[in-house]
């Protein structure tokens, strides 16, 4: 076991305050790291200690390997948590980390590579025996593109092996769209993460997004804490989670779940994971995995009382779970809605100074923010600047809570998504469950119609 004693938050915003919460529950020093932009960020005020690395641009800061190791060997961290986004994927940063004598809190860098090339990743997922999306073996070229599409069918869809946030994605729904979908997608890779390499899946029509949120030890023990349905999106990104789905029964939960713990337990598996899923029709499809903690892991939290952080940092000190999978209880339902600062109807980003600020409170409430009255929003990063998460003993208890909440909610000085939610917890079909990845857009679009 290697004790964990000082602890630096290799992020910024919301996150990098969640996991400065558990290390001081855990009676672990912290470290926060901030660009210039972030010098009165909340997480640098509540941290131990804090060290600047860097002007606003992420990549020379919060992206920058050696500024963020020479902040560890100044402190004397011997652990780095990286939050999601940002170094938490990248498996350079764990070797160089590993190389310093330094605690990377996630997985291996063999397993984050593993599944970062989302071509090996949906082939460990075959020999692991999870269930994926039909699709090509491997690379799609130019060149074998139709041959391919022809024996998977119309439609189908073009995805970057490196991709990320969707980019590169593109559907061609007859062979006349192919060369030109093919042709996008493979252009749009190349800017986006400097690889053109695609290859091609079976096009789902309207199916949800489940995805199965695992933890193991990196010894053989592995648990699965059920899944968050995620299909509300906008532009492939996730705008309100549940847990559990209104679309699983218990036994399609403890099925599926079982399947990924024991995918994770052969794998020997270190860390928190999310496995993602299309699913539809009652079948699952393993779209990708995810290797760190995701944004959505509260709703998780709120229906197993685990504390996810808790359990990474556990098992990166090798010291195991704090649970076996008898003793998950899945108790209620559980709603996150993500808060930006950005118009509500036109999701334009709406930097600028918070002049009130009002949390909500009460029974099932938990709000992650890192803002404050009289906070500047800096307009260099993503615009999520909170999460609200609602849990009840019901979905239908959840809703109400989550009504309430919503009316409680101050945020003055600029615009965020309040507005939004609160127009989908009214709905009916957000109330009946009855929602694919395609409903948010098709509603979007409908409502800015009338
Ligand atoms: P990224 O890593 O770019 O986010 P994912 O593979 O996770 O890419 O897919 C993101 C989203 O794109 C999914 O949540 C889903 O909405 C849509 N998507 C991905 N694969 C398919 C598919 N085969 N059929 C239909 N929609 C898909």
């Amino acid at each position: 076991m290697t004790a964990i004693s000082k602890i630096l938050i290799a992020n910024r915003g919301e996150i990098a305050l969640r996991v400065l919460r558990a290390c001081k529950e855990l009676g672990i020093a912290t470290v926060a790291v901030h660009s210039t932009a972030d010098a009165n960020a909340m997480h640098v005020r509540l941290a131990d200690e804090s060290v600047c690395i860097g002007p606003p641009p992420s990549r020379d800061s919060y992206l920058n390997i050696h500024q963020i190791v020479a902040a560890c060997e100044i402190t004397g961290a011997d652990a780095v948590h990286p939050g999601y986004g940002f170094l938490s994927e990248n498996a350079k940063f764990a070797d160089i980390l590993d190389a310093h004598g330094i605690t990377f809190i996630g997985p291996t860098a063999e397993h984050i590579r593993l599944m970062g090339d989302k071509i090996t990743a949906k082939k460990t997922a075959v020999e692991l025996g999870i269930p994926v999306v039909p699709g090509s073996d491997g690379e799609v070229l130019p060149e074998n593109a139709l041959e391919i599409a022809r024996q998977i069918g119309f439609p189908v869809l073009i995805k970057a092996t490196a991709g990320g946030g969707g980019r590169g994605m593109k559907v061609a729904k007859t062979e006349e769209e192919l060369e030109e979908a093919v042709s996008t997608a493979r252009s749009e890779a190349l800017a986006a993460f400097g690889n053109d390499a695609v290859y091609m899946e079976k096009y789902l029509g309207k199916p949800r997004h489940i995805e199965v949120q695992v933890v193991g030890d990196g010894f053989g023990n592995a648990i699965h804490l059920g899944e968050r349905d995620c299909s509300l999106q906008r532009r492939h990104q996730k705008v309100w989670e549940e847990a559990n789905s209104p679309a699983l029964n218990v036994e399609q939960r403890m099925n599926i779940g079982q399947i990924c713990a024991d995918a994770m337990k052969k794998m020997k598996y270190r860390g928190a994971g999310t496995i993602e899923f299309l699913y539809e029709n009652g079948e699952f499809f393993f779209i990708e995995m995810n290797t760190r903690l995701q944004v959505e892991h509260p709703i998780t939290e709120a229906i197993t009382g685990i504390d996810l952080v808790h359990e990474q940092i556990r098992v990166a000190s090798g010291a195991g779970l704090s649970v076996t999978q008898d003793q998950v209880v899945f108790s209620g339902h559980a709603i996150e809605c993500r808060i930006n600062a950005e118009d509500p109807r036109t999701f334009v980003p709406s930097p600028g100074t918070i002049t009130h600020f009002h949390a909500p409170g009460g029974l099932g409430v938990r709000v992650d923010s890192g803002v404050y009255a009289g906070y500047k929003i800096p307009p260099y990063y993503d615009s999520l600047i909170g999460k609200l998460i609602v849990h009840g003993r019901t979905r239908v208890e959840c809703m109400m809570r989550l009504r309430r909440v919503l009316d409680e909610f101050v945020v003055d000085g600029i615009k965020t998504t309040l507005p939004l939610f609160q127009d989908l917890v009214s709905n009916q079909d957000i109330a009946n469950g009855d929602y694919d990845i395609h409903w948010l857009e098709n509603y979007l679009a409908e409502t800015s119609a009338t």
